[in-house]
């Protein structure tokens, strides 16, 4: 996204990891999308690597080269989330606390007003 231009004048910067005012929705009707997506590469890699088939699961599942074949399960994995095209994309904005909602997987952004001044840092989440 990169900046995101707020009603209250501030710009929304989109240019780092772990941003405390970033968050992603998923919608409950890809939920279930996702969840089948990873457990169904999970189940076929472990069979592949069961039946020594792990070269030909990875030429299926990715085009190789440029795909390397000596990454761990756990990064072929990760790679094949889908979960970057189904979320949406939600920011707070720091000054004024409005919440901007990416409109399905486009460019376009809504923003919320929050009816109280005691909602700001609502996407940092607690970390244990
Ligand atoms: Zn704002």
């Amino acid at each position: 996204m990169g900046k995101l231009g707020c009603k209250c004048g501030h710009f929304i910067v989109d240019q780092a990891d772990s941003l405390e005012y970033k968050g992603y929705i998923l919608p409950d009707s890809h939920f279930d999308d996702v969840s089948e997506n990873l457990t169904k590469n999970i189940d076929s890699l472990l069979e592949a690597n069961k039946n020594g088939k792990r070269l030909e699961w990875i030429k299926e599942k990715f085009k190789v080269p440029p795909y390397p074949t000596d990454l761990k399960d756990s990064s072929m994995i990760y790679d094949l989330l889908n979960v970057i095209d189904t979320t949406q994309d939600i920011f707070e904005c720091e000054n004024c606390g409005r919440i901007a909602i990416q409109v399905g997987q486009t460019n376009e952004f809504k923003f919320f007003k929050p009816d109280s001044n005691n909602t700001k840092g609502i996407l940092r989440g607690k970390k244990k």
